[in-house]
């Protein structure tokens, strides 16, 4: 108890410094409909992800940025390595399956970043680090074979869910029939000895627990078929998540309601390479269709440091070996989240 009051104290006076992280943005945070508008400008096109990642190899010696493939409309995509000796565990981020998701990709950007300075010195030494970010730019960037028109946001350009053929990859990790599910299964699944997996997302800006809109929700394999030691990691994967984030001040979170299905990756890829995987679905989507999925920009800042303090609390505890005795109990009691209306997203 005492450890949670110095944390509360050490956010609150975060907060205080730092404008984006509102306490108010988590519980009655601006939503679409409020008086902002939403502007997708301010998120970083593909090309300006492709030259942030080229100036980040340049500047750190410890990175490697490899290209694994082509998206269908031929844009290359990214994988960063950070792997300095292979007998290390080894985690693997995913961003942007969905293309209008993308504050995930944003805080991977700047976990990036992060990885080349002083404040993670050392770490890499002890786990090794895969990022995979937009794994969908031509979703990300609107450029599809299919309308965006009634789309909400405003901007240069509308995001989609959907690749270019209008197909959803979170849908595709059985059969593997798109190019981007295929570059992610044949040059990183394949390829590396990964023992853990985050997939982040985006869901809708109205799901709550416990009477108060969740900050993100998480979730761990669910299908019948995984290994009981790959879900027990799953489970301590999302123990790491929860105590990082929920004692945040802002962030609250939830456990997310999916299916069986092993199409969708958190099933899928922790039964055919038999990774502990986790969901981690963020607040709020950066455009769509439906206005309820939306979430203003207001609620950036903080969204994109939940992705910050999600990736560095796992990469610290696998470096150090602490999620090994993580207690996992607190997924018997964390309440499944309820939406206040239908959403589908994973
Ligand atoms: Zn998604």
């Amino acid at each position: 108890m005492k450890k949670m009051m110095i944390s509360l104290a050490a956010a609150g006076a975060l907060m205080l410094s730092a404008a984006p992280l509102q306490a108010d943005a988590v519980g009655n945070g601006p939503n679409y409909g409020g008086n902002e508008t939403i502007n997708t400008s301010i998120l970083h096109t593909y090309s300006e992800l492709a030259s942030y990642l080229q100036k980040q190899e340049a500047k750190q010696q410890d990175m490697e940025l490899e290209v694994i493939g082509q998206s269908v409309k031929g844009r290359d995509l990214y994988l960063v390595k950070y792997m300095k000796n292979p007998e290390n565990p080894t985690i693997l981020f995913l961003t942007q399956q969905h293309g209008n998701e993308q504050l995930t990709t944003e805080g991977a950007l700047e976990f990036i970043k992060h990885l080349g300075t002083g404040k993670m010195k050392g770490v890499t030494d002890n786990v090794n680090i895969l990022i995979v970010p937009m794994l969908n730019p031509d979703g990300a960037m609107g450029d599809v074979d299919f309308s965006l028109d009634d789309y909400v946001a405003s901007g240069d350009r509308h995001l989609t869910r959907y690749n270019a053929l209008g197909v959803d990859l979170n849908r595709d990790h059985v059969t593997k029939i798109q190019p981007e599910t295929q570059a992610l299964h044949n040059n990183v699944m394949s390829k590396y000895d990964i023992d853990y997996m985050i997939d982040l997302h985006h869901q809708g800006a109205r799901s709550e627990r416990d009477g108060e809109l969740v900050s993100g929700s998480i979730l761990y394999p669910t299908t019948p078929n995984v290994d009981p030691e790959v879900l027990e990691g799953s489970k301590k994967l999302g123990a790491v998540v929860f105590d990082a984030v929920d004692s945040t001040g802002w962030g609250h979170l939830g456990k997310y309601v999916g299916g069986t299905a092993e199409t969708i990756s958190r099933n899928g890829i922790a039964v055919e390479y038999g990774i502990s995987t986790l969901l981690f679905e963020m607040r709020g989507m950066s455009d769509h269709e439906y206005e309820p999925y939306v979430l203003g920009q207001k609620s950036n800042g903080y969204l994109i440091k939940q992705t910050i303090k999600t990736l560095d609390s796992t990469v610290r505890a696998i470096a150090d070996g602490s999620i090994e005795t993580k207690d996992t109990s607190f997924w018997d009691t964390l309440a499944e989240q309820t939406t206040r209306q239908s959403e589908e997203d994973e």
